[in-house]
């Protein structure tokens, strides 16, 4: 018989941040791989567009619009999609913001509890209703699960300007250890995917600058910006049978940066 643990047929993987970006990499690369695939955005015509997308693949998809710095709108959704698609096994807690400042000294409490609401609160809402799942499924004779978060860089070496954004970040990290520890009894593994300089939405600005062109991407050993494609493997492995045995570990995907 063939070796297929990456095959996640029969598997439902949830991206909140799903309809763009780094979540919509990887939420194409999930259904590829067999998946039926949830995503969550705030935005409904890049929802339409991104369910369209990946309904194409041939899978079940459902688009949820759900801002998940609201706690009550993360526990409907989850509980939601559970029911529609029967169950969840992989959640992908994606959703992210920006929070540069001009200087630390000038950075606001509103543009502080902002990004703590959407990075780290969104995140344990996430990560807590998918926890809550998953235990009630393994109690019921059933147990297995994946949870990932995606954190930054910017978790473990900090952003200088972006101080609020690294302190979420560095806090999904220590939460996703945490929760590996407490579910590894339900068969729940956690685990964190870091990336580094990504063309998405959320740089625009920097994919814009000459200086970050003639100082930043040089410094990257693979010489090009990382692309959402290139979150697809991570998914798959994280949300795969495959990762069985891998939990509370990060993944550095920065085209060799960090270590440049
Ligand atoms: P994008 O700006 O391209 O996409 C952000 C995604 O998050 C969108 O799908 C957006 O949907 C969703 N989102 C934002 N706020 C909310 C909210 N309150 N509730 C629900 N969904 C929300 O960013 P990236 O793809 O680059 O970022 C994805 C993750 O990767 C983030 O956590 C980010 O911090 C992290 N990251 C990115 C890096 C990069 O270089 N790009 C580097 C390191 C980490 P909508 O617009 O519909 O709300």
């Amino acid at each position: 018989m063939a070796y297929a643990p990456f095959d996640l047929k029969g598997k439902v993987a949830l991206v909140t941040g799903g309809n763009r970006g780094i979540g919509l990499g990887m939420a194409r690369a999930l259904a590829q791989a067999g998946a039926d695939v949830v995503i969550w955005g705030t935005d409904a015509a890049r929802n339409l567009a991104a369910e369209g997308e990946l309904d194409r693949l041939g899978v079940r998809v459902l688009a949820q619009r759900v801002d998940v710095a609201d706690e009550a709108a993360v526990v409907a959704a989850i509980a939601e999609a559970a029911a529609a698609l029967g169950r969840i096994d992989a959640v992908f807690a994606n959703a992210g913001i920006g929070g540069g400042a001009k200087s630390f000294s000038e950075m606001g409490a509103d543009l502080w509890r902002k990004v703590m609401s959407v990075n780290l609160e969104g995140a344990f809402f996430t990560c807590r209703e998918a926890c809550r799942h998953m235990v009630e499924r393994a109690k019921a004779g059933d147990p297995g699960g994946s949870i990932v978060v995606t954190a930054s860089l910017a978790g473990i070496e900090g952003a200088a300007r972006n101080e609020a954004y690294a302190a979420t970040k560095g806090g999904v990290i220590a939460m996703m250890k945490s929760i590996a520890v407490e579910h590894a009894r339900f068969g729940v593994r956690a685990n964190a995917i870091l990336p580094g300089w990504i063309a998405t939405d959320m740089t625009a600005g920097a994919q814009a600058s000459p200086a970050f062109a003639q100082k930043v991407l040089p410094r990257v050993p693979m010489r090009r910006w990382g692309e959402p494609e290139d979150f697809g493997g991570i998914a798959v492995y994280l949300a795969s049978d495959a990762s069985r045995y891998h939990s509370g570990d990060s993944f550095v995907i920065d085209g060799g940066y960090a270590v440049f």
